[in-house]
């Protein structure tokens, strides 16, 4: 019997799907070495058919998006009660990612822009005598293990074919890591990093740039350079894809595990590079940072101290 595993999205936008798709033709292996039995973007089972299986029966289940309503909510706690492990795939599941940023708002905000001539769906219908439900829209958006016990977590936005083929290896081999556990190398991107030789020992900006303002030298640090490279407080394990395309981290693998905060770190990493004592100096340099929350906290504000904004 091959060892049964499900794959599931919440609040996602598809791109951890695809990661997997990514895999090419080691797909086609994975596919050997396990039986997929629930994948609702690609494999036409119902959510019936994972029900109707034994508890504990799906050996893993690789959950991807954030929670954001009460649907999602129950399918992540069907799939938990079946499988003996759960991981929260992508940054979304693992601290909230992007969807997240709904936290600056809520329920009531998003339908005002969504829904400008007022008319908002109704939770509750009949139609020819047949009731019909939606699920009930959360004002907050939460990371998977607010809702459910996870295992493991794979980060990333999406995760990368390798990060996701090492997690594949270590949770179906014979000693997998301890429970809670980030499958990903525990150290900052800048030691990975193909540029950290040109990082300055003590670094010192004037001026942050944004990425359309500038094309930046393909060799030196980008944070040297003025960029908003996340880099120093971001975990390794994606090759350093976004800087070897001359592009700065923004962060998608979340923070290592030294880090409780992770806004809050990439803040201070940021803050400790300014080059200035003189107040009014130091607003203009954080001028162009215009959106702190979505450059600190783009993929983290849910599972962050803060959580959201407060509505009051
Ligand atoms: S982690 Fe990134 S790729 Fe995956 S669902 Fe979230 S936004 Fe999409
Ligand atoms: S700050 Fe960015 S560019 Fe500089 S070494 Fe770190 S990851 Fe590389």
């Amino acid at each position: 019997m091959k060892p049964k595993v499900a794959f599931y999205w919440c609040a996602s936008c598809g791109g951890c799907e695809e990661a997997v798709v990514d895999l090419n033709e080691e797909l086609l292996e994975v596919a050997n070495a396990v039986d997929i039995v629930f994948w609702p973007v690609a494999l036409d089972f119902k959510e019936k058919d994972v029900d109707s299986l034994p508890d504990g029966s799906i050996l893993a289940s690789f959950i991807n998006g954030a929670v954001r309503n009460s649907h999602q909510q129950e399918m992540a706690q069907l799939l938990r009660a079946k499988s003996q492990l759960v991981v929260a795939f992508g940054i979304c599941a693992q601290l909230g990612g992007i969807p997240g940023l709904a936290n600056l708002t809520g329920a009531q905000g998003i339908f005002q822009e969504v829904y400008r001539d007022g008319v908002t769906p109704a939770t509750r219908h009949r139609e020819n005598g047949y009731p019909l439900s939606l699920p009930e829209f959360w004002d907050t958006v939460v990371a998977l293990d607010r809702v459910i016990a996870v295992d493991y977590y794979v980060p990333g936005c999406p995760p990368t074919p390798n990060i996701i083929r090492d997690a594949l290896h270590v949770l179906l081999g014979p000693d997998p890591p301890p429970r809670g556990t980030v499958l990903a190398p525990d150290q900052a991107l800048c030691e990975q990093c193909p540029r950290k030789d040109t990082r300055p020992e003590k670094l010192l900006v004037k001026e942050f740039k944004r990425v359309h303002q500038v094309i930046p030298d393909q060799q030196t640090c980008l944070l040297a350079q003025g960029l908003a490279c996340l880099g120093p407080g971001t975990r390794a394990g994606c090759n350093a894809l976004c800087v070897r395309g001359n592009m700065p981290c923004t962060g998608c693998f979340g923070p290592t595990s030294r880090v409780r905060d992770f806004g809050a770190k990439a803040l201070s990493a940021m803050a400790s590079v300014i080059d200035s004592n003189e107040e009014s100096e130091i607003a203009r340099i954080l001028d162009a940072v215009p959106d702190p929350v979505g450059t600190f906290y783009r993929y983290s504000l849910p599972s962050s101290l803060l959580g959201r904004r407060r509505m009051e």
